[in-house]
């Protein structure tokens, strides 16, 4: 038997919710393709983001902890496969499309620069007068205008539904090009989805990378509900066990309570808002998707204290800023000799300025490439 692109979309139609964006009903590629035999749209928008080089260099790019700095810290990429991980839960229990959340999950952090925030941070000062940089609107470049892997076209040309997906945070999104529908408040469930799984992600593993590094000590913890209620339970049920082992097992914890959390209260939304489509979810005021009141302002806390005793410890920050003096002196000298770029970059020059085309070669570099440059220009 084989599996034809008709007979998938019509199981989608058969199995997953009404509001579930179905791939057969998708707005389309801004440069129209004719189908694939075998595989829905969202499942080729998915292809389309592994084969890219913006994805396979997600491997080299520091999530908190310099890239290299542990062999099994997070990184970039790993973060990303566990949002992917979470994202597909999610969307399986609420019977929505897992091809697309996964898609957009893939590619959500495909416009971090290297050196984590600090390295948006960076480039966002160098661009001050030149329209600034943040990572989700580069994601949007790169998938748009920065790949190259199709004759005549920039970008990966992907569909609008999954590109809805990484205009994350906007206050107001527009319709597919050509189409006379209104502009909207809110992103597909699926992208809702993808948006949250994210933050579950590095609550839960930067808290653990923190711990592994003794960055943090459980007894900071104490304060926080988050870890509390998870730490509590696996005590009652595992007086015994202590050190890495607990932690690891609390933080297993912590992940469950919250997928199942958003699962329970998203499914609760969505039966209060009566929505029956996904031009319905569209039109809502407010998402779909997310936490219980208490776990949110739990998260909040959670957020805080990452802020306060993780992202800016000393030695994370150190290392951080030692880099982003390097990331702005390379910034400078392409300036200075834009021959330094590579061929492909220079070629975009002309259209898209000297600036942008300087911050895209350098978002895109891995902490690694960068080093090396940053060595090749100015010596040890
Ligand atoms: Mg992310």
């Amino acid at each position: 038997m084989i599996r034809t692109r008709e007979i998938m979309i019509s199981q989608e139609m058969a199995t997953l919710a009404p509001y579930a964006q179905k791939s057969g009903e998708s707005a389309g590629r801004r440069h129209p393709e004719p189908p694939h035999a075998f595989r829905t749209e969202y499942q080729r928008d998915y292809a389309r983001i592994i084969h890219s080089r913006a994805f396979r260099r997600l491997e080299y790019k520091t999530q908190v902890f310099l890239n290299g700095t542990g062999d099994h810290l997070r990184t970039r990429l790993t973060h990303t496969m566990e949002v992917v991980s979470i994202s597909r839960c999610i969307a399986r229990a609420l019977g929505l499309n897992e091809d697309l959340v996964e898609a957009i999950a893939l590619a959500h952090d495909l416009g971090h620069a290297p050196f984590g925030h600090s390295g948006e941070e960076a480039l966002n000062e160098q661009m001050r007068d030149h329209g600034g940089f943040d990572h989700n609107e580069q994601s949007l470049r790169i998938v748009e205008r920065i790949e190259k892997k199709y004759p005549h076209i920039d970008g990966l040309n992907l569909t609008f539904e999954l590109l809805e997906g990484l205009q994350k945070h906007r206050e107001i999104y527009q319709p597919p090009p050509g189409s006379d529908a209104l502009c909207y408040l809110n992103p597909s469930l699926e992208a809702q989805i993808a948006n949250l799984a994210d933050e579950i992600a590095y609550y839960s593993h930067d808290l653990d990378d923190g711990l592994d590094c003794h960055l943090i000590h459980p007894i900071q913890l104490e304060q926080l509900e988050v870890w509390q209620e998870s730490y509590e339970d696996v005590k009652r049920r595992y007086p015994e066990i202590e050190g890495r082992e607990l932690n690891a097992y609390v933080i297993r914890c912590i992940i469950d309570r919250e997928v199942e959390d958003v699962i329970v209260t998203s499914a609760q939304r969505i039966a209060a808002a009566k929505v029956q489509s996904v031009e319905e979810v569209r039109r809502q005021p407010a998402a779909l998707i997310g936490y219980s009141e208490r776990l949110c302002a739990a998260n909040r806390a959670l957020r805080t204290f990452l802020y306060a005793n993780l992202y800016y410890h000393p030695d994370v920050d150190q290392v951080n800023r030692r880099a982003c003096e390097m990331l702005h002196r390379v910034f400078a000298a392409y300036l200075e000799n834009p021959n330094l770029l590579g061929a492909n970059t220079v070629g975009r020059m002309e259209a898209d300025g000297l600036h942008r085309t300087v911050c895209d070669y350098l978002s895109g570099m891995t902490d690694r490439y960068l080093l090396d440059e940053y060595k090749r220009l100015f010596g040890a």
